[in-house]
């Protein structure tokens, strides 16, 4: 093991590369609720060629490869579940071009979403990408990875819809583009008009390679951000409605949210409706939209906009937004987890009942911010429980809500997103045997010695 040790300072220098046992540690462990598990070696490799040649060396060793990004994923994807190396990607933190005529922007994996929005409005304000609400230290590659959801994923998808290329390390070691730019120096698109190989990355946790560098699609940045409020008690509505609002095209975002404390939100369902215009008109125009489409609720005294103060609009509109972070330690003790089926939206309602009904049986507290997904083709609805790191007792009650919400969302038809190593054997064993066996084949293919982020996608 000291051989692998003095092989990786060879590779990245002596700075970057660590098996102290803080670093072993801090490495072990995510901010969610699964066990951790310590890896032998940290690495922060600067280059492509340098994550090359540690999965070389990975390869020879037969010693195993975590990538990590801001490791905020909450579900232990970052956990190094049979130890050996957490390739931290921090320092790969060039934003190596913004093409302006195409809208593309070309990020190495370290690159975050925070850095990438500061970068952006300062030199190309016209132009934005789709950000998340986690934290700014989480990166653009694994973000897309997990097939997150941003601020533009009601009009566009997933933020891995928007990627338009990718450079990757296979578990073999060798070095692979991805789309467009594997035949010319243009990044424009990630498989069409040929097969689109994205999706042999995409979704897999790192267990088939290590991407190094994305292509990500920007869109256009309007002068004016506007928030609307729309409010019901009734869950039974909110598909309607949501249909309604995604019928008119007009809307950048579109989340549904809910938490029972303080008191006037228990019972109540906020849709807020974010809107993005160049003048007063448009803006007034996109608000107009939104009261026709939602009026017959105004009638029916079933629901209505409530007025968004001011002093309210800075939080709203913040991105990320603030208040999921400051969900995170509504229990004290910072912990927070939460399971986000990928479900059709006609969900919603019995989705939110079986979250309510969870967090009385565990007596947790709960909240959710359901993003809509791709004019409304589907819904992120996030079982999300708070707990006390600090209070075992606590966290295996949230497990256990977590784990039997997550059961029920499936027999529902609902898709785990992110799911940790449990949820994805409950995918495996209820998936197609021969989608299954393709998944097993195509693992094997570019991961032969079963070195990338092992026990994920893992077949028992
Ligand atoms: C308060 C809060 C709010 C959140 N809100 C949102 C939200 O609105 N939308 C959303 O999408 N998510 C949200 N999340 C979840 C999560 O933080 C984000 O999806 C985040 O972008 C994940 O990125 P990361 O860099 O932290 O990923 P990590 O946790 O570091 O990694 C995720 C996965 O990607 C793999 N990976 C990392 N780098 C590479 C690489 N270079 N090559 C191959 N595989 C790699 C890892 O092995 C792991 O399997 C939220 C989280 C929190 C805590």
């Amino acid at each position: 093991m000291s051989d692998v040790y003095e092989a990786l300072q060879k590779i990245v220098g002596e700075d970057y590369v660590s098996n102290r046992t803080e670093e072993r540690y801090f490495y072990g462990r995510d901010p969610g609720l699964m066990p951790p598990h310590e890896p032998d070696y940290v690495v922060m490799p600067k280059t492509t060629e340098e994550v090359q040649e540690i999965i070389k060396l990975a390869n020879m060793e037969k010693v195993p490869v975590t990538p990590k990004g801001g490791g905020l994923a909450l579900t232990g994807l970052v956990i190094p579940l049979k130890a050996g190396i957490v390739m931290d990607m921090k320092r790969m933190d060039r934003i190596l071009e913004v093409n302006e005529k195409a809208s593309y922007v070309v990020v190495e994996a370290g690159v975050t979403h925070g850095a990438l929005k500061s970068y952006l409005q300062k030199y190309h304000p016209h132009l934005r990408h789709s950000i998340p609400d986690s934290p700014p230290i989480a990166t653009i590659v694994a973000n897309a990875v997990i097939h997150g959801q941003g601020r533009l994923t009601q009009q566009r998808g997933f933020n891995s819809d928007m990627v338009s290329g990718l450079e990757v390390v296979l578990g073999t070691g060798e070095i692979c583009r991805i789309g467009s730019c594997a035949l010319s120096s243009q990044w424009f698109s990630k498989g069409p008009p040929m097969p689109d190989l994205s999706g042999l990355f995409l979704g897999w946790f790192g267990s088939t390679g290590v991407i190094t560098k994305l292509g990500m699609k920007l869109y256009p940045c309007k002068r004016i951000r506007d928030v609307m409020l729309f409010l019901t008690d009734k869950a039974e509505l909110v598909p309607e409605i949501i249909r309604k609002l995604t019928h008119t095209e007009m809307f950048e975002d579109i989340v549904v949210s809910g938490q029972p404390i303080p008191l006037r939100f228990k019972g109540n369902f906020y849709i807020l409706v974010f809107m993005t215009a160049d003048s007063d008109e448009e803006l007034e125009f996109k608000k107009k939209m939104a009261w026709d489409a939602l009026w017959v609720y105004f009638e029916s005294r079933d629901g209505g906009f409530v007025s968004v103060t001011p002093d309210m609009k800075p939080a709203l509109l913040a991105m990320p937004s603030k208040d999921t972070t400051k969900f995170a330690d509504v229990s004290k003790g910072g912990g927070f987890e939460y399971s986000g089926p990928i479900t059709p939206i006609d969900n919603f309602p019995i989705f939110v009942k079986k979250l309510e009904e969870k967090a009385e049986e565990y007596k947790l507290f709960y909240g959710y911010a359901a993003r809509v997904i791709d004019a409304g083709h589907s819904m992120m609805f996030p079982f999300s429980y708070t707990f006390n790191r600090a209070d075992p007792d606590e966290m295996k009650r949230a497990k256990k809500a977590m784990d039997e919400a997550v059961e029920f969302a499936l027999e529902k038809g609902g898709v785990i997103w992110k799911p940790n190593i449990n949820e994805q054997q409950m995918i495996m064993e209820r998936i197609d045997p021969n989608t299954l066996k393709l998944m097993t084949s195509i693992k094997q293919l570019l991961d032969p010695n079963g070195i990338m982020n092992p026990g994920n996608w893992e077949a028992k």
